[in-house]
């Protein structure tokens, strides 16, 4: 199944897309961290979009599109991948679903891990007070790709619920609660088998509690 895990910087989505990629098999596909490998190996890529990361700036569509498009041509994708970070704007969404439709795939769900603002500043706060904070993390860069998340991010939630395949969960419960809550949403999906080729499931969407 290829499913996108949605919600704002440091709503857990990497938190869940490894426990997804570990317990179905789905390789979770970050650009964040594909971005920060290019930086941390000191790839050209790299150095292009370091500026832009620490700033907490979107990098260009076209180059985040040409990561994904690379990645989900990898023989570990074909059974399905967990996108996350990615997309995060509506060319970036466009793209992705045009790049899985000629791949005879789709995009069958897609989980919006639901946050409130002041508790993504406590934790971001308290990845500072533990020491392992990324350049991007301090307060004044997380309000900023925050306010980048609601302006450029936040439209695809009608893009996806207008195409019947947003979920909601709430993303302030404890990690296996979310986990759970997930694992309910995926298998009531096409029970998880898939190789990302199932249609929504339509009973389904009375569970989208995203308002
Ligand atoms: P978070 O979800 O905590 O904000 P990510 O690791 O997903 O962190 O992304 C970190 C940074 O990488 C973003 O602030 C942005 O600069 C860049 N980035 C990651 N994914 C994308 C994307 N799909 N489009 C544009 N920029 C991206």
């Amino acid at each position: 199944m290829n499913l996108v895990l949605f919600g704002p910087p440091g709503a857990g989505k990497g938190t869940q897309a490894k426990i997804l990629q570990e317990r179905r098999g789905w390789p979770q596909l970050s650009t964040g961290e594909m971005l920060r490998h290019a930086i941390g190996t000191g790839t050209e890529l790299g150095r292009k979009t370091k500026d832009l990361m620490d700033r907490g700036e979107l990098v260009p569509d076209e180059v985040v599109i040409a990561i994904i498009a690379e990645r989900v041509d990898e023989p570990d994708s074909a059974a399905g991948a967990v996108f996350d970070g990615f997309p995060r704007t509506i060319p970036q969404a466009r793209a992705l679903d045009s790049m899985l439709g000629q791949r005879g795939k789709r995009i069958a769900l897609v989980i919006e891990l639901m946050v409130r603002d002041d508790a993504l500043i406590q934790r971001v706060e308290q990845r500072i007070r533990e020491g392992n904070q990324r350049a991007d993390d301090t307060p004044e860069t997380l309000r900023h790709r925050l306010s980048v998340y609601y302006r450029n991010t936040a439209p695809l939630l009608d893009y996806y619920r207008e195409q019947g395949k947003l979920a909601g969960v709430d993303g302030m419960a404890p990690i296996h609660e979310v986990t759970a809550a997930i694992g309910g949403l995926v298998d009531s999906c096409g029970n998880g088998a898939g190789a990302g080729n199932e249609g929504p499931n339509r009973q389904r969407k009375s569970v989208v509690g995203t308002g």
